[in-house]
């Protein structure tokens, strides 16, 4: 079978007269050589969509708002695990300096649980702040900075407690 010039005009994707595409027509119906060349044209000409498959924004939005869920979650957590480290260095560092003549540990025990009470309402009086306090530092910090920040703080009253029991002088200077 003779594939010229329909090859040629296949191959180069030759803009066609009316005349030369019904001859290409009737090739192509009898050659399975042209026609899969043609059909070959065909796809290449399809536009390739670049359009999101349906409902991925949706479905992305929706797991970003999860992300930052558990985000907020792990922040609170690690806020009250801070509060609840904090306090209970602060009161038995309290007790070590002044426990032996001042408190019992059962009286300190009720105090820490008491502090932890009045924690825990300014903590519920305190949620839009802290949302606000939140979102502001877990957009500016790694994890890593927020357990290097944890950490100090959380040994920070233990490092207060320790300067006054070294020197007592300090305490009745003041
Ligand atoms: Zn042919």
């Amino acid at each position: 079978m003779e594939h010229q010039p329909f090859e040629t005009w296949l191959l180069e994707d030759t803009p066609l007269a009316p005349k030369d595409l019904r001859r290409l027509k009737q090739h192509t119906a009898e050659c399975a050589a042209c026609a899969a060349l043609q059909k070959v044209n065909a796809a290449l000409r399809q536009p390739v969509s670049a359009a999101p498959a349906l409902g991925f924004s949706e479905r992305f939005a929706g797991r970003l708002a999860a992300q930052r869920q558990r985000e907020k979650r792990r922040f609170r957590l690690g806020m009250l695990t801070l509060a609840f480290g904090a306090s209970a260095i602060l009161f038995s560092g309290l007790w070590l300096y002044h426990g032996i003549f001042a408190f019992s540990p059962a009286q300190l025990f009720s105090a820490w649980v008491t502090f932890l009470a009045h924690l825990g309402v300014w903590w519920q009086a305190s949620q839009v702040v802290q949302g606000v306090f939140a979102r502001i530092l877990l957009s500016h910090l790694s994890p890593a900075a927020w357990s290097t920040l944890l950490l100090a703080l959380t040994a920070l009253p233990a490092l207060w407690v320790n300067l006054f029991r070294r020197s007592p002088a300090l305490i009745s200077a003041k």
